[in-house]
């Protein structure tokens, strides 16, 4: 017999995968800067929380070929980096925007129609949208990226 916890209150399992996720891509950065000969870099920062995102990227053929960031900041900050520079490495410049954008959404509430299983990593970051003032810290790669990427399309 085991001692029993009180009926009806969950355990937040999922929430515990979802914090890991996220302190493995913190401790563990991918895609981590800086680079030496990209094309385009772009910084932008969230003052609310002290963040702080460089994206540094290469396009050839219309193709996202090489694509870093640096920074520093909380951990959901730089998680969201990290996994970023993962999911949009080798996509055509056009996609990658699209995929940003959708991202961008999802985080900001517009949509939630089960397509956050499909993210992979990026699910972790689903719990953040419950917390407005942090969702900022999740979307600024993003946003730094669509950034660079308009540059760098912009550039030819
Ligand atoms: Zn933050």
């Amino acid at each position: 017999m085991t001692a029993g916890k009180p009926a009806g209150i969950p355990e937040p399992q999922l929430d515990d995968l979802y914090q890991e996720i996220i302190f493995d891509h913190y401790r563990s950065p991918r895609n981590k800067g800086p680079m030496p000969d990209a094309m385009v870099s772009c910084q932008q920062d969230n003052p609310f929380c002290g963040d702080e995102i460089t994206v540094e990227l290469k396009v050839a053929d219309g193709v996202v070929s090489d694509l870093m960031f640096d920074g520093r900041g909380c951990s959901i900050s730089q998680a969201s980096a990290s996994m970023m520079t993962e999911e949009l490495q080798g996509k055509p410049v056009d996609e990658a925007l699209e995929f940003a954008a959708h991202f961008r959404g999802l985080m900001q509430g517009k949509d939630d129609d089960g397509e956050w299983d499909e993210l992979g990593d990026l699910e972790a970051l689903k719990g953040v949208t419950k917390f407005a003032v942090r969702v900022k810290c999740a979307t600024l790669a993003w946003s730094t990226f669509a950034e660079a990427a308009g540059q760098a399309s912009h550039d030819g």
